[in-house]
């Protein structure tokens, strides 16, 4: 089994978070915790906060208020491109890939923030250069036969099946050894066959690598299915905050998601561990 880092893993706190773009409060006082380990989604209806949240707690906008701590570590203002260092991965709900690139190199790419300064470091000889740049691709190759992309390492990213290139997106993450990965709406514009081998793969990295996962994600049954925990936004404020069942029960979720496309399904919360 492949252990994916070695430093114990950290509690990700959201403290009183508030975030307001002008006269609109996207996220007001919002706090929870992820514990180590645990599939942890958040979820809402369109326009809850859910997006603004993550790129809050991912460093690219910075909380209007409250804090967001990984460990002891305050990652509240941070520069983005730090955070990597700390442990903390994301993939991308719009794919930021470069097309044009085999699922190898892409995946590559994620490498890099492991190796200061990238693999032409000073210093190195060429031999040693070599052999490390070797090792690298040797875990990226891992990486990608984890996530069942094995067959597809020299294929462009822009000849992949749309639910493969949302992998790829994910095995670049992991590939900067994160212990916190998060994941926004890995699901998104996948039909029920891609969700399911999507479900899947979040459960085996959380299971057989040694990480947290923090899921935004709009496919109730995905979140019902896989969530360890689940926080819920409505109209920027945490209405409820708990496992599955609690709070699929919950009186406030079932009304926020009245009247939205969105169903808290019977069948969604019965497969809890089984996707077939
Ligand atoms: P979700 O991801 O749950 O659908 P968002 O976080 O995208 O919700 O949006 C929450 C609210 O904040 C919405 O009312 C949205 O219009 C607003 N919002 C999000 N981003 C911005 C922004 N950059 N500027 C202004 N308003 C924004
Ligand atoms: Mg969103």
């Amino acid at each position: 089994m492949v252990t994916l880092n070695d430093t114990g893993l950290s509690t990700l706190k959201v403290e009183n978070v508030t975030m307001r773009f002008g006269g609109v409060t996207a996220v007001d006082d919002v706090s929870f915790t992820v514990r180590p380990g645990t599939i942890h989604a958040l979820i809402g209806p369109n326009g809850a906060g859910k997006s603004t949240l993550f790129n809050v707690i991912s460093g690219l906008y910075k909380a209007t208020s409250g804090r967001v701590l990984y460990g002891s570590e305050q990652i509240t203002g941070r520069p983005s491109h730090t955070l990597a260092g700390l442990g903390i991965g994301r993939a991308f709900q719009n794919v930021a890939l470069s097309p044009h690139v085999t699922v190898i190199d892409n995946v590559m790419l994620g490498r890099h923030v492991l190796t200061k300064g990238g693999f032409l470091r000073a210093g190195l000889g060429e031999r040693s250069m070599r052999r490390e740049q070797a090792a690298h691709r040797e875990r990226a190759v891992e990486i990608c036969e984890f996530l069942g992309l094995a067959d597809h390492l020299e294929q462009a990213v822009s000849d992949l099946s749309y639910g493969d290139t949302k992998r790829v997106d994910i095995a670049r993450a992991l590939a900067t050894e994160p212990s916190l990965l998060m994941l926004d709406e890995p699901a998104a514009g996948m039909n029920a066959g891609e969700t399911a081998t999507i479900a899947q793969s979040i459960r085996d990295i959380r299971d057989a690598l040694d990480v947290s996962i923090l899921l935004v994600e709009h496919d109730m049954s995905l979140v019902m299915s896989i969530a360890d925990h689940i926080s819920v936004l409505d109209f920027g404020s945490l209405i409820s905050d708990g496992e599955p069942d609690q709070v699929r029960l919950d009186p406030a979720v079932i009304r926020a998601y009245l009247g939205n496309e969105e169903h808290l399904t019977e069948e969604s919360t019965e497969e809890k561990g089984s996707v077939s």
